[in-house]
């Protein structure tokens, strides 16, 4: 579909049509804007949202979503409460603090401005105590696999809901990543969506819509969030986290207009060192022979935490390799290494490192559906493009060792 609808813009002919790539790349977004209502769902947002940056946002605790803010709140000042909403959008866009501010604009005790942020209803709500407002979510351990909502969680949430709220008018449950539920969950979860509780509003969140059921979806009113500009990223991270300005520029590259992404960087010291030594290793790597390679595939597999982000990061820096080679160096993510990105953009085949980048950016789709991540980091490990030439990356660029065989 992508590739009907963006024709024009060499950088959206460049990202194959990959959304993560032609969302941040596509230099023709007014044109989309009018030419095609899907082009613009799918691929227009951040120009849409600096559009309608001006909108106020009142006093919902929400950074951007200015539309979703504006009509939420029309609805409920026009007294149309909905009882199921469902917020979609990248991880870490902002779906579950939106959620969390209806549900407080639904149960504040104000009389002016609603949510006030200073009632005992937000307060309590802020803190994650209220007793009336539940978030519930898949458990995830050690693994890299993701957890699965289960049909128990429903089925409480089902028990909870047929109670009157103890505190407040409505009963808010707030169903986190709601794909992870398995098909008895969701079939479950059909049922109070069909007729839930007159008191009982369902706010769910999904990164991932199409792996949802059909008719869960057709019973809710969709909010699709698309990630925020820059520049309104960078200055939240400054005046409302005391981020430098420095900090808050990469960041804000780095998130791709996720402010909880960047919010969580923001805070966690050690990803930003896991970061630098990853990226060393993505540098690193294509000059490495097949099996060193390999090692350090079985190395990463040890630590299945580490491999969803480190694909993800890799996927960036491949990215921005790819858009220097193509003269768009203001669009890329990483930019306090822009130095080591244009030494690697001499250094390969454009068409390899694309083919590269498509497989890398798969990779954590087929995770989640359970590929093996040993032989999936080992097919990367022998698909890494080959440096074309002997080159500024130093003396052993370029070299494949010899194949050690058994006597
Ligand atoms: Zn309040």
């Amino acid at each position: 579909m992508l590739r009907e609808t963006v024709t024009d813009c060499a950088a959206c002919r460049l990202s194959g049509g990959y959304d993560s790539l032609a969302l941040v790349l596509c230099q023709d977004l007014p044109g989309r804007l009018r030419r095609s209502p899907l082009a613009r769902s799918l691929m227009c947002g951040t120009i849409a949202f600096q559009m309608n940056e001006n909108v106020a946002a009142g006093n919902w605790p929400v950074v951007g979503h200015e539309w979703a803010v504006e009509l939420l709140h029309n609805s409920l000042v026009a007294g149309r409460r909905p009882h199921a909403v469902l917020f979609t959008g990248p991880p870490q866009i902002g779906k579950r603090t939106l959620a969390l501010a209806l549900a407080a604009a639904m149960n504040c005790a104000a009389e002016g401005t609603r949510p006030c942020g200073q009632c005992r209803s937000c307060r309590l709500i802020a803190r994650g105590a209220h007793s009336d407002v539940r978030v519930v979510q898949a458990e995830t351990g050690e693994s890299s696999r993701e957890g699965v909502l289960k049909i128990d969680q429903i089925r409480e949430l089902q028990r909870a809901a047929g109670l009157a709220p103890l505190e407040s008018p409505n009963k808010v449950f707030v169903l986190r990543e709601i794909e992870r539920a398995n098909l008895p969950a969701a079939n479950a979860l059909l049922k109070i969506l069909e007729e839930p509780p007159p008191q009982v509003v369902l706010l769910l969140t999904s990164a991932r819509p199409h792996a949802l059921l059909p008719t869960v979806i057709s019973r809710c009113q969709i909010l699709a969030l698309r990630p925020l500009p820059f520049t309104q990223v960078a200055s939240a991270l400054v005046e409302r986290w005391g981020a430098s300005p420095e900090d808050a520029d990469l960041l804000s590259h780095l998130s791709e207009g996720r402010i909880g992404w960047a919010v969580e960087r923001l805070k966690d010291s050690a990803a930003r060192d896991e970061r630098a030594r990853r990226l060393i290793d993505a540098q690193q790597l294509p000059q490495m022979g097949r099996l060193q390679r390999l090692g350090y595939a079985e190395t990463l597999t040890r630590a299945p935490a580490s491999i969803h982000p480190t694909l993800v990061l890799w996927a960036s820096w491949w990215r921005d390799v790819l858009l220097i080679q193509q003269g768009c160096q203001k669009h890329v993510s990483n930019v306090d290494r822009l130095s080591e990105l244009e030494q690697q953009a001499q250094a390969f085949d454009p068409i390899q490192l694309r083919r590269f980048l498509v497989r890398l950016q798969e990779a954590p789709a087929q995770l989640n559906q359970n590929a093996n991540a040993r032989l999936l980091l080992e097919a990367l490990m022998l698909h890494m493009p080959a440096p074309i030439a002997r080159g500024p990356l130093g003396p052993s660029f370029g070299t494949e060792p010899a194949i050690v065989r058994p006597v």
